[in-house]
């Protein structure tokens, strides 16, 4: 679209998210090409040239586009696996099945992961893919082309594992690569992948998978390669008490420790859980800026703890929401993790006061910007930022007596998206699909899931 051909937004409500939560009761929006030039209360200015568009939004919320910051596409094709496990016990189990993916298998999980979440107003997704089994095909290359096929956002976080059985590590030895392989792969997958730009459609981050499965020199190695080609970092951390005390048992000290000292705090640096942190392990992730992605319906899922959000907040570290892997978390949607985080977190030390509506939105837009360091481009509704947005239906029956706009969303039912927009350009419409055919994706995931099945049955 050319950057003068506008499209006006008009009669919702907006929440922005702004530094100072700016919400209009009615009030307008105006697209000009991937940006949005003006919002604010009331109808749109008179006058304005190439509008190509109009839409009567009445009776919507609008927020910025949902952005999730812990994911796993390829575990799309076996969810419902290993239901009532830890952590541990679930890996361990699944491990030998996901040894076995190969290429059509992932592109398959990506278009089904990335469906589920796009239809339900993600706009910025990722994906931390960490098993490349040898001789599967370009795995990095059907993800991403899955991204940008269907007009989402994305940011890749190149995964690895390194340290298997013999090891002392969980992962098998046959589900693993070599710390030279995975680092050259890795930077191989930036050069090839990885766009700096202010609207970038497509980042890569260099994310070694979790200290249990890689080696101390592949994240001391992995951080230093990320910083040499400046681009970001991510991991799992401090998910479980299993993986603080094979921390301890391992490394004599902690997980958090353990990341200080392999080069794993900085404002560079986003984690996934962050379960089980002491309030020295919160201070530490505050100085140093290093993000945290809150993945509640996952945490209760494997019965992993409840992550002190509240207190990351009020110490200043930037928190996410995350999906996580679509094994741990069947659902695979990101708007319900607004509730799931509030209500989960309310069940916490901090009770009726831990989170509540706009910090959960919040943490479900702006903060994943900023843990995915894209603050600067998306996460809010303010002018000269990306137009990526959600038209939010809200005067149904699931909706209408709901006082406020912005509890009805978090605090409601899974609220339908009438409309979502990605770089200015509309990918859901009355929540379906415009970008891709979500019956034949359901065909295809089904398929590869039952292909993947009788290949690991037979191994
Ligand atoms: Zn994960």
């Amino acid at each position: 679209m050319a950057a003068d051909r506008r499209i006006v937004i008009e009669n919702c409500a907006i929440a922005t998210v702004d530094g100072h939560d700016t919400e209009y009761a009615c009030g307008h929006l105006v697209l000009a090409g991937n940006r949005i030039e003006s919002l604010g209360a009331g109808s749109a200015p008179e006058g304005l040239e190439n509008v190509v568009r109009r839409i009567d939004a009445s009776g919507h919320l609008v927020t910025p586009g949902l952005i999730n910051t812990h994911h796993h596409f390829y575990q799309w094709i076996t969810r419902g696996l290993a239901t009532d496990h830890n952590l541990f016990n679930w890996l361990v189990t699944l491990y030998p099945t996901w040894a076995r993916i190969d290429e059509p298998m992932v592109r398959a999980a990506a278009q089904g992961s990335l469906a589920m979440m796009a239809r339900g107003g993600v706009t910025t997704a990722m994906d931390h893919h960490y098993v490349f089994p040898q001789g599967s095909g370009d795995l990095s290359g059907a993800i991403i082309g899955a991204a940008r096929d269907m007009g989402v956002r994305f940011t890749l976080a190149r995964g690895s594992m390194d340290r298997s059985e013999k090891d002392g590590g969980l992962p098998p030895d046959f589900a693993v690569e070599t710390l030279d392989g995975a680092l050259a792969a890795t930077e191989e997958t930036v050069r090839q992948h990885h766009d700096a730009s202010f609207d970038a459609m497509t980042q890569v981050a260099v994310a070694p998978c979790s200290p249990f499965s890689v080696s101390t020199e592949l994240l001391r190695d992995g951080a230093q390669l990320a910083r040499r080609l400046g681009v970001r970092l991510h991991t799992h951390g401090s998910e479980t008490v299993e993986e603080e005390k094979f921390c301890h048992e391992l490394f004599g000290m902690g997980p958090t420790d353990y990341f200080e000292s392999t080069g794993w705090l900085g404002e560079d640096v986003w984690m996934a859980h962050c379960v089980h942190m002491n309030d020295s392990d919160i201070a530490a992730f505050a100085r140093s800026r290093t993000g945290v992605a809150h993945c509640p319906s996952s945490n209760a899922r494997l019965a992993a703890g409840i992550a002190r959000v509240p207190d990351m907040l009020a110490a200043g570290v930037p928190v996410g929401l995350g999906v996580d892997g679509t094994a741990s978390n069947e659902s695979g949607e990101l708007h319900t993790e607004l509730r799931n985080a509030l209500l989960i977190n309310r069940l916490g030390a901090h009770r009726e006061a831990a989170l509540n509506a706009r910090q959960a939105l919040r943490l479900g837009t702006y903060g994943g910007a900023q843990v995915l360091g894209r603050a600067a481009e998306t996460g809010s509704l303010e002018p000269g930022k990306l137009a990526d947005l959600v038209l939010w239906k809200l005067d149904t029956l699931a909706h209408a007596s709901i006082a406020d706009p912005v509890t009805a969303l978090v605090f409601g039912a899974a609220a339908p998206v009438t409309a979502s927009f990605v770089d200015g350009r509309q990918i859901v419409e009355d929540g379906r699909l415009l970008t891709a055919d979500e019956d034949a994706i359901a065909r295809a995931t089904r398929d590869e899931a039952q292909r993947l099945a009788r290949i690991a049955a037979q191994a």
